[in-house]
């Protein structure tokens, strides 16, 4: 089955009943892959987003329209490695603990096997190796052979690290962060493209945000649409949000401005003449791990949109490392590289000030 160009996220959902509606809707409207994990929408073993996609799709008229993805980590959610917590899928380390998680998730989802199974936020190298050790995650994987069909990684990784995760030749598609605002990683496009490796881009709508305003979540949906290569994953919540969607794509044929020219259009609603960091991804990497681009997209859509929605979803996802300004110790790296010969440091105060409570 191909993959449809708009797939469906499993992190947003709210209960059972809208869960099982919204992804039957969404299937319905053409979107066949399903993005989960131990971890979403988690209360209790019983209720949570691997349960809830398993009544969705456990029935005649659904399960052959889908494909499904779920995943765990050797990591901790973050930049470490992680002990293990089989109920959330962190630090999933050894053979056993891999089959422990199959186990897990095929009962959750009632089904005997996945379409994909992804090495999940994995952002490091130290990560990447901890998965690559002998007896760790990914021979725990090809012992459980028979309950997947692809490899994929999901990451917030800068662009090279991503590069290096799949010049390994072990994943078929990459879920990372992509949006409007935040094009960090559009060089990884560029090397899946080339490479017949699909992305998924998470994040479409910057965290959410991006929806408090009606002109710009139009056009960063559209933006991804028209990235070639790349799949616009949606964290849908209700139906009305898979109508939406829905809209958008039958819409596509009479919208006329290109993916670069909604950059620039977005570019010019940022309301400045000051200098601005375009998100563009060149600094990196940073020695604290912060994705520059990434965090400053947030200062920009707060200082320069205007949108206060920024600054929560700043601070909301701060659990995110690469988001962590506040741990720059204005070494000058990232400004040494900036082709946009920005005063990177003096921005990064800037923001922290702008975004830190
Ligand atoms: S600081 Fe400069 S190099 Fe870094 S993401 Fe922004 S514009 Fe690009
Ligand atoms: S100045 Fe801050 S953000 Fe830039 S590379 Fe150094 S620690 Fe990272």
């Amino acid at each position: 089955m191909d993959m449809s160009k708009i797939v469906i996220g499993a992190m947003r959902l709210d209960d059972r009943e809208s869960a099982v509606a919204t992804m039957r809707a969404a299937i319905d409207a053409g979107f066949n892959y399903i993005d989960t994990s131990p971890c979403y929408c988690r209360k209790d073993e019983k209720e949570n987003s691997e349960t809830w996609v398993g009544e969705a799709v456990n029935h005649p008229d659904y399960r052959d329209r889908v494909m499904i993805s779920t995943k765990c980590t050797p990591g901790n959610g973050g930049l470490e490695i992680g002990d293990f917590q089989p109920e959330g899928g962190f630090g999933v380390r050894s053979v056993d603990q891999v089959s422990q998680m199959f186990d897990q998730s095929l009962t959750r989802l009632g089904l005997d096997r996945v379409d994909y199974y992804h090495l999940w936020t994995t952002h490091t190298a130290e990560q990447f190796a901890e998965a690559r050790k002998p007896g760790g995650w990914f021979d725990g994987v090809a012992a459980n052979k028979d309950k997947w069909d692809h490899l994929g990684v999901t990451t917030h990784g800068d662009p090279d690290t991503i590069i290096e995760f799949l010049e390994s030749g072990k994943f078929e598609t990459v879920t990372m962060p992509l949006n409007v605002i935040n094009t960090t990683r559009l060089r990884v496009v560029d090397y899946c493209r080339e490479n017949c490796i699909k992305v998924i881009a998470m994040n479409p709508l910057a965290g959410g945000f991006l929806v408090a305003r009606e002109d710009l979540k139009e056009l960063a949906l559209r933006y991804l649409m028209l990235l070639e290569g790349v799949h616009v994953l949606i964290g849908f919540t209700f139906p009305e949000h898979v109508a939406y969607a829905k809209w958008i794509e039958e819409t596509m044929g009479q919208f006329d401005l290109t993916a670069e020219q909604i950059l620039q259009r977005v570019n010019e609603m940022m309301d400045t003449a000051e200098p601005r960091c375009t998100a563009c991804g060149y600094c990196l990497p940073c020695p604290e791990q912060i994705t520059v681009g990434a965090a400053l997209s947030y200062y920009n859509a707060y200082k320069y949109l205007h949108m206060d929605e920024a600054k929560e979803a700043f601070n909301a996802k701060q659990w995110e490392d690469g988001l962590r300004l506040d741990k720059c110790t204005y070494c000058g790296l990232c400004e040494s590289r900036c082709p946009n010969q920005l005063p990177v440091g003096d921005i990064i105060r800037k923001a922290q000030e702008a975004l830190y409570d």
